[in-house]
């Protein structure tokens, strides 16, 4: 029994250990530039990417795949993901296991990567606990950048109490794990920084706060502006003491107008901006996290089912206005990043997560293909260096193919650029993933 033990775990770090891969032939999407680089090498030594050129020479050890003409990409980036939050979220704070969320989040991991996605961001909730496991190799799965506990003001977006819970702060401190975990209730200043600080204690990598109305909460009506400039400012503050920058959920276009004149760095969602809020976005280097395949990839009607009545009214608001504001954001040149925000019942979650590829058939309604996939790598590198010393993974960038990088890749069977449907369906079109110069899918040399 201990031998079988032992040899499992060998063979476990040997498979999840990178080698000198060389990946022979194929046309680079470099993460940056719209067109190809046609019939190009790629050599991979340990994790990083050694070499790119032609015709290439094999080094004895390597590993040789032909990629006979197919399209070699950055592994995606989803720029909102919350790993560890289901719906209902006010269900899952009052009567779900912590071990069972624990649980479930992990059995999301690998489905995200065999999806493409060798990098998330989780834009609240627990997450440092799912990176641990991914980087000590014992789930696979994506890099993870975690914010841990959303931080939000009483009834904002982010206070998923029921309506008879007593304030934690209101009777001393509260003892409840979502609390401190999932969703950091602060009002002034004061508490603010206390929630940022607890965060980063975490190891959160960059802060998410609530600046506006949502759709799914029950408190918060969409019109709420949340957050006050004050203490927006604390958060950014409090952040940028650790060299990191604060993401703000936001609809509104004054929500959206004031956490950018306050320091957001990262303005996620952002349905009903005008074009003067996109112009200043576009002038402060603000980045904006569309999140489409939620509103418009869900027919109405299931949506309808799903929804609360009031909620479902928020929901036809954005589905109107989100077109404009995407149009207002691509003409004055804001920098897009991929998100998915996909938020599913424990019992739809791993299904659901498949569904996180057509965020980008939704993005080329308003962009090109190459423009699409941009959002998704090099715009997300561009992101990721926001964050300054806190990227744990520091030995070169994610999101681009280029000597120095890490070999997070994807080889993809056709051109994206010309078919945007082929990153849809990733069990057959993804010939080849690695992460961290690891394979972790290979159907070209069986
Ligand atoms: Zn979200």
């Amino acid at each position: 029994m201990k031998k079988l033990l032992f040899v499992a775990i060998t063979f476990m770090a040997v498979s999840m250990t990178a080698q000198t891969t060389l990946i022979k032939n194929v046309n680079i999407f470099d993460g940056e530039s719209k067109e190809l680089s046609m019939g190009q090498d790629v050599l991979i030594e340990k994790n990083l990417i050694k070499e790119i050129g032609q015709n290439l020479k094999a080094p004895k050890e390597a590993t040789v795949i032909d990629g006979g003409g197919r399209t070699l990409t950055p592994g995606f980036h989803d720029m909102h993901t919350h790993v560890a939050l289901f719906r209902n979220v006010t269900d899952s704070r009052n009567n779900l296991d912590l071990l069972y969320t624990g649980a479930l989040a992990a059995a999301r991991l690998e489905g995200m990567l065999m999806n493409g996605f060798t990098t998330i961001m989780d834009v609240g909730g627990p997450a440092k606990f799912a990176q641990k496991l991914v980087d000590e190799g014992i789930y696979k799965g994506p890099r993870i950048y975690p914010s841990e506990a959303l931080v939000t003001q009483t009834s904002g977006h982010g206070d998923f109490r029921n309506p008879n819970d007593i304030h934690p702060n209101l009777v001393g401190s509260s003892t409840h794990p979502w609390d401190s975990q999932f969703a950091c209730i602060a009002d002034g200043e004061t508490e603010v920084r206390r929630c940022v600080r607890q965060n980063l204690r975490r190891g959160a990598t960059q802060i998410k706060i609530m600046a506006g109305g949502g759709v799914s909460s029950q408190f918060d009506p969409l019109h709420s502006k949340q957050s006050s400039p004050a203490e927006t400012r604390a958060a950014v503050e409090a952040a940028s003491s650790w060299g990191t920058f604060v993401a703000a959920h936001a609809y509104t276009d004054r929500s959206v107008k004031e956490a950018v004149e306050n320091g957001v760095k990262y303005i996620i969602h952002a349905p009903m901006i005008t074009k003067e809020t996109a112009g200043l976005m576009a002038e402060k280097n603000v980045y904006m996290g569309a999140t489409l395949s939620p509103v418009f990839s869900v027919p109405k009607d299931a949506l309808k089912s799903m929804l609360s009545p009031a909620s479902y009214n928020k929901f036809l608001q954005v589905y109107e206005t989100y077109p404009d504001a995407m149009r207002a954001a691509v003409n004055e040149g804001v920098t897009l990043v991929f998100g998915t925000d996909i938020l599913a019942t424990p019992a739809t979650t791993i299904e659901m997560d498949d569904s996180a590829n057509q965020e980008f058939v939704q993005l080329t309604k308003y962009m090109s293909n190459a423009e699409a996939l941009i959002t998704a790598t090099g715009n997300a590198h561009k992101l990721i260096g926001e964050m300054g010393p806190n990227n744990p993974y520091y030995e070169g960038p994610t999101g681009v193919i280029k000597v120095g990088a890490y070999a997070d890749l994807i080889v993809i069977d056709g051109n994206p650029l010309e078919d945007i449907n082929l990153l849809t369906t990733p069990d057959e079109t993804f010939d080849v993933i690695m992460k961290d110069g690891v394979i972790y899918k290979n159907t070209l040399n069986e």
